[in-house]
């Protein structure tokens, strides 16, 4: 049987702007790249899957053949009779991005609301992987049900990953936003946060701090990724520095942390080692950002040599 690397959270309807006044869609969402970047990278005997809740739409349906059609496995989507997914805009003004969200009613907010569901999903799973935006998007009693099945799955030996992805304007408070992202990285193996999201909302004054801090929960591992200067790894306590590959024109820095999270993933589960798994990793990332949107296709990720 095939082992199974499960990814929670939501998946987005993406729509970029062409110049032209024309639309471009797309599908995207951070939990979701990251899944992306798994199955590009890691072998056939894998099998990696996506939890997510969709509505009953034609555009749920389209999200989900797109899933499907990355290899990515659909089964456990929850489907929710009028409901639609979330969608997001990407504006551009003088080379600048900013975006807009439409997200406040997706079907993904109901994610953990079956909680069954949710318990043979992760119990199907040798590997869970979720993040901060997966906990933000849930009513309160939804994360607690989702952060009690990913405790359970930790002390059940499997391997919990957790990305705080600090997102301010999806939290009611900072309050809530500490405390639940903190609750986040109690209950998981390893904790793969960005500095300088960190540093911003945790008030981290070095990636030591980060480090000690997600130990003092109670992650075992820790990997913090800081952009164009590297990562440090600390894996039980032995901390290793790995840089990031130079990149002559960096293009895009979209979904940068998250396919670094999903291509690390795939070379630790197969090779064990964390600094090899990082240096393949910040390989990746470097052609994801020397590339345009967040999914970038396998053929140009460099995997065979290329
Ligand atoms: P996030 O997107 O979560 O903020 P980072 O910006 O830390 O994450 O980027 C994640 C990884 O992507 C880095 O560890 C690095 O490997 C790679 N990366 C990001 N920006 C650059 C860059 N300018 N040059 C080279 N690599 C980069």
């Amino acid at each position: 049987m095939s082992r199974r690397f499960l990814s929670i959270g939501e998946c987005m309807v993406e729509l970029s702007q062409t110049g032209d006044g024309l639309l471009r869609k797309g599908f995207a969402g951070d939990t979701f790249n990251t899944a992306w970047y798994a199955r590009a990278c890691l072998a056939a005997d894998w099998s990696v899957d996506y939890f997510t809740a969709l509505g009953d739409d034609a555009m749920s349906d389209e999200m989900v053949a797109f899933i499907d059609k990355a290899g990515i496995g659909t089964s456990l989507i929850r489907r929710i009779r009028g409901r639609t997914p979330g969608l997001y805009m990407i504006n551009l003004k003088d080379g600048e991005r900013s975006f807009s969200y439409w997200r406040d009613s997706a079907a993904a907010r109901s994610l953990a609301a079956d909680p069954d569901r949710l318990r043979e999903a992760v119990e199907s799973a040798e590997v869970v992987y979720f993040s901060g935006i997966t906990l933000a998007i849930l009513p309160q009693e939804d994360a607690e049900t989702l952060l009690a099945e990913v405790r359970r799955a930790k002390a059940a030996g499997k391997l919990v990953v957790f990305d705080p992805n600090i997102r301010p304007r999806l939290w009611s408070s900072y309050d809530v936003m500490h405390t639940t992202i903190s609750e986040g990285a109690r209950s998981s193996v390893l904790v793969m946060p960005s500095f300088d999201d960190e540093a911003a909302h945790f008030g981290d004054d070095s990636i030591e701090a980060t480090i000690h801090r997600y130990r003092a929960l109670g992650a075992i591992h820790i990997v913090v990724k800081n952009g164009a200067d590297g990562v440090t790894l600390n894996f039980a306590g032995e901390q290793t520095f790995v840089p990031a590959e130079k990149v002559e024109k960096v293009v895009d820095t979209t979904s940068a942390g998250d396919s670094f999270n999903g291509a690390f993933l795939a070379r630790y589960l197969e090779a064990g080692d964390a600094p090899t798994a990082a240096r393949f990793a910040a390989k990746v990332a470097a052609r994801v950002v020397s590339e345009h949107g967040a999914l970038v296709p396998r053929e140009k990720l460099g995997l065979d040599g290329g």
